[in-house]
């Protein structure tokens, strides 16, 4: 199999960042989908995280193919999973309760959710599924997750979206209070990107 660069399904420049760090050492070219000149909306309907993580890789690699270019395309797809809202809000994470609202807001909305819950019933994890599309077609995905609690409040001025709640009971302290590296050492993304490194050494074998 011949593979020129891995594409990746972001035009999210910190997820850019983080997977050039972890995949630097396979050796190959890494681009967003913009600078591999993809721009296509893709609608995410899929009813998993990987079902919506393998939609968009495999769109992107349906356009490459087109201009014949050798790419392996990675997608990545992820979320909060909170064990006493069944799971919820899962893979319509950054939809909960509407794309534009909040964080604050959505956040807030979960504590009350909660309200009277105590601390282990409220576990939750956050999920991050990488799925991979090569040039020949073959499909594989690779899931992790970083295990929690819903705290009572928000906490923390670092990180993004749902992080001010998610208390890491290990670290003895909220996602929002790791620095950017430290998160990046023991996030779902980073653990799903190294699993997934793992594939594409053992599925392309010797010739990436
Ligand atoms: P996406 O897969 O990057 O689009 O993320 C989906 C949504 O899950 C985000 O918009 C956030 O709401 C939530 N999410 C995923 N990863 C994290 C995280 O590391 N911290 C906080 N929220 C996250």
């Amino acid at each position: 199999m011949r593979a020129d660069k891995i594409v990746f399904a972001t035009g999210n420049a910190g997820k850019m960042r983080e997977i050039r760090m972890i995949m630097a050492d396979l050796g190959l070219e890494i681009q967003s989908m913009k600078e591999a000149g993809v721009n296509i909306d893709i609608v995410e309907d899929g009813s998993t995280f990987e079902e919506n993580a393998m939609i968009k890789a495999s769109a992107i690699a349906q356009e490459l193919r087109k201009s014949d270019v050798q790419a392996i395309v990675l997608a990545d797809d992820s979320g909060l999973e909170i064990d006493y809202l069944n799971k919820e809000p899962g893979i319509y994470s950054a939809r909960y309760m509407g794309e534009d609202t909040s964080y604050t807001v959505k956040n807030a909305n979960l504590i009350q959710r909660l309200e009277g819950v105590p601390d282990e019933k409220r576990t939750a994890r956050f999920v991050c599924v990488i799925a991979a599309v090569f040039p020949d077609g073959r499909e594989f995905s690779a899931r992790a997750a970083i295990e929690g609690r819903i705290g009572y409040e928000e906490r923390g001025e670092n990180g993004f979206g749902y992080d001010p709640i998610f208390y890491l009971p290990e670290y003895g302290r909220y996602s929002a209070e790791l620095s950017l590296e430290e998160k990046n050492r023991i996030s779902h993304r980073g653990k799903a990107l190294e699993e997934m490194k793992k594939v594409l050494r053992q599925a392309a074998g010797e010739t990436i």
